[in-house]
């Protein structure tokens, strides 16, 4: 049977089954919540990986460089977090050019890893993929954190998901709004973390699921 693989290309949405997880932190960098979300991650010695919205990262240059600074990884979630499965290549290109650019100029270090908005990824994907060098991220699960449930909810819709190599999907910020609030997810961060060290795992970094 051909797999999806064979048509959208390969995408990473677990790590080895480790007792090790992935925190991934979407759509930002947002005013409010990235520095509060860096804050708690640097208190934990945490490492974590910042799927960025190019608009973003235009919009709050200082806090992408931020999120450099403290060592995490930065990949690139298109420059204005597009749907990709209904667009034709050459805007597929300009999505991902742009935040490319955006990322290496405001970082100083172009991005090595993509993430698809929503997960949904386009044939057009692969080659553009291969040509800028980008290893594909999906992952292995998510909480819904974006419709904001409340921070204990977060926090408990982790808790028992919880399993080796998981890559966690949650938000720093909204695709659409830069100034959308992700307050509960900063506030689900500490409880999280502290669940899942509670259970054994260990937090990786996600750069070294690169390919
Ligand atoms: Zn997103």
């Amino acid at each position: 049977m051909m797999g999806l693989d064979a048509l959208f290309g390969p995408s990473v949405e677990r790590g080895p089954r480790a007792r090790r997880l992935y925190l991934t932190f979407d759509d930002g960098p947002n005013a409010r919540a990235t520095p509060a979300i860096l804050e708690i991650l640097a208190a934990e010695r945490v490492p974590a990986a910042f799927f960025m919205v190019g608009r973003h990262v235009r919009l709050f240059p200082s806090l992408a460089r931020q999120v450099r600074a403290a060592g995490h990884d930065i990949g690139n979630h298109t420059q204005h977090h597009i749907k990709l499965h209904l667009r034709g290549p050459r805007r597929i290109r300009a999505e991902l050019e742009e935040a490319h650019a955006a990322i290496d100029a405001v970082t100083g270090r172009p991005p090595c890893a993509f993430r698809a908005p929503h997960g949904l990824r386009s044939p057009f994907l692969r080659p553009l993929a291969r040509e800028l060098g980008y290893t594909v991220f999906g992952w292995t699960f998510g909480v819904f954190d974006t419709a904001r449930p409340g921070a204990e909810e977060i926090r408990r819709r982790v808790r028992v998901r919880l399993r080796r190599g998981a890559i966690v999907l949650l938000h720093d910020g909204d695709g659409y709004d830069p100034e959308g609030d992700r307050m509960q997810t900063a506030e689900a961060l500490p409880g999280i973390i502290r669940d899942a060290r509670e259970k054994g795992y260990e937090f990786g970094v996600l750069g070294e699921l690169v390919r």
